[in-house]
């Protein structure tokens, strides 16, 4: 039977290319949304005609209620996760002294809040079948860093660097690895209205990464190769910051 990973905001973008790589690899898939089901039904079907199998969650990761709910009733249903991708986020850039509370509730709540709303519903069901299993959190050169307009951003990020490390302590006897994957700038939706050759005179390597090589270090990280590192933070960056 194939492991199941659950991967959160996986309807586009890099949480897309990290079901699709992982589905390569022989994995199954929990993939989730929580708008896009269309474009969620879409990879399932990539997914499928790969030969491994996938399901579709959606809720809001900011619902704590619906969160609990939904993962709560799938593991019930379907057994316990393998591997958990915290994938889904959210940018609302804005300068901090005109920062509505809007943009800072919303990227707290949805980057930093699901780190509680996803993962605390799936890590007790993990223990108590004694799964060794695997985490990977995602953050951002912004967390490691701070990045200008970003205020709001760059705390929600750097947040889950802190709590991947402290959860990886916590987890370690386990055998349950925690590690977090810290991207640079990557050609998705997030990133599509940013002025592209400005941006590129920044990155040492001259050009934005893409979603699949976001997807080959989660996979990495999922794989028994990687059966010995967690509470670490790597970052897919081109050079940025480095
Ligand atoms: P996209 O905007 O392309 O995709 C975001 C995904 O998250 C979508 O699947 C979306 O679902 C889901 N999502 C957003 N908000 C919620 C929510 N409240 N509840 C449930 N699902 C939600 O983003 P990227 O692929 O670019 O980013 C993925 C992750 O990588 C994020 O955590 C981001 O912060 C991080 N990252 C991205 C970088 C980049 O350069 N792109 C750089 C560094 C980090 P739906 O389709 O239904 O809206």
């Amino acid at each position: 039977m194939s492991k199941e990973i659950l991967v959160t905001g996986s309807s586009r973008g890099i949480g897309k290319e990290i079901a699709l790589y992982l589905a390569n690899n022989g994995y199954d898939i929990v993939l989730h949304c929580r708008n896009n089901i269309e474009k969620a039904q879409e990879v399932q079907k990539q997914i499928e005609a790969a030969g491994q199998k996938a399901r579709i969650l959606q809720f809001d990761v900011k619902d704590r209620k619906k969160s609990f709910e939904a993962l709560e009733n799938d593991i019930k249903q379907n057994g316990v996760y393998f591997g958990v991708v915290l994938n889904a986020g959210i940018a609302r850039d804005n300068v901090f002294p005109i920062m509505t509370e809007t943009e800072w509730d919303d990227v707290i709540d949805t980057n930093l809040g699901s780190f509680y709303n996803v993962l605390k519903p799936v890590i007790m069901p993990m223990i108590e079948e004694r799964v060794k299993g695997r985490i990977v959190t995602l953050s951002s050169i912004s967390g490691l860093r701070g990045n200008r307009g970003q205020v709001n951003y760059s705390a929600s990020k750097a947040g889950i660097i802190g709590a991947t490390k402290a959860l990886s302590l916590e987890l370690a006897k386990r055998g349950i690895t925690v590690n977090c994957v810290a991207p640079g700038v990557i050609e998705s939706d997030m990133t599509k209205d940013l002025p592209v050759d400005e941006v590129k005179k920044l990155i040492p390597m001259r050009r934005m990464g893409t979603c699949k090589e976001v997807a080959s270090l989660v996979n990495y990280l999922m794989s028994d190769d990687a059966s010995y590192i967690t509470g670490q933070v790597i970052s897919v960056n081109g050079g940025l910051y480095s």
